[in-house]
């Protein structure tokens, strides 16, 4: 269960998480923090909208979460794509920055003591990344080539036990984009094993 005030935060949040999701994807982090341990991880921090579900779990579990983004929008966020949003464009340099947003939401959540911006592009931090995780959600770049790349670097540290969440699987394409869909095809050929789904938002585990 989450507190009220956190919940009314997470679900007042510039971000792309339904509420029923948001709170499957909280109940999945703490159940996984509190059996394997953590940190917990995410690809995909936007304005931390699902940060505050994530984050909600790491204080219960006494662990943190770690969140990775460069702020600068995915493609279909850009001027002119179907998830533009205007009031995320720096107006000094006409980019998109979620940034400034995503620490005003984490702040007004009380959430900064537990939960860690890693700013840049997923890769990089991936090639130095070491620490085994009891929780990865992968809700990153929506292009193929961007969310299989996401998968092949960050999966391997998923350590035995842990949780790998994967967010926009839709089945068919009339619902939406095919490459999360893909991902979790491919996850559950490398041998992980799906035990829920809410939504769009599907839940695995490493044997
Ligand atoms: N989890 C968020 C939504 C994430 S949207 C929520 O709950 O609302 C996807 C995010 O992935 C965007 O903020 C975009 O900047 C980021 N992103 C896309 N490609 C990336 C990459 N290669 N490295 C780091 N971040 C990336
Ligand atoms: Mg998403």
């Amino acid at each position: 269960m989450m507190d009220a005030r956190v919940l009314e935060i997470a679900r007042n949040a510039k971000g792309f998480m339904p509420d029923d999701e948001g709170q499957a994807l909280h109940d999945a982090a703490l159940t996984a923090a509190t059996s394997v341990g953590g940190p917990l991880l995410e690809i995909g921090t936007y304005c931390g909208k699902s940060a505050v579900y994530l984050g909600a779990a790491a204080r219960s579990a006494s662990t943190v979460l770690f969140t990775v983004d460069h702020h600068r929008g995915s493609e279909e966020n850009q001027s002119g794509w179907e998830h533009h949003d205007l009031e995320l464009v720096d107006l000094t340099t006409n980019r998109m920055d979620t940034l400034p947003f995503f620490r005003r939401t984490i702040e007004a959540a009380d959430l900064e003591d537990c939960v860690v911006a890693v700013i840049g592009y997923s890769l990089p931090v991936a090639m130095a990344w070491a620490t085994p995780v009891g929780f990865l959600f992968i809700d990153g770049g929506h292009a193929l080539d961007v969310a299989m790349a996401d998968y092949e670097h960050w999966a391997r540290f998923v350590r035995s036990g842990a949780t790998l969440a994967i967010h926009d699987v839709f089945e068919l394409e009339r619902d939406g984009g095919q490459a999360p869909f893909k991902v979790w095809q491919r996850a559950v050929s490398d041998g992980f094993v799906p035990t829920s789904t809410t939504g769009s938002l599907r839940i695995l585990q490493r044997p």
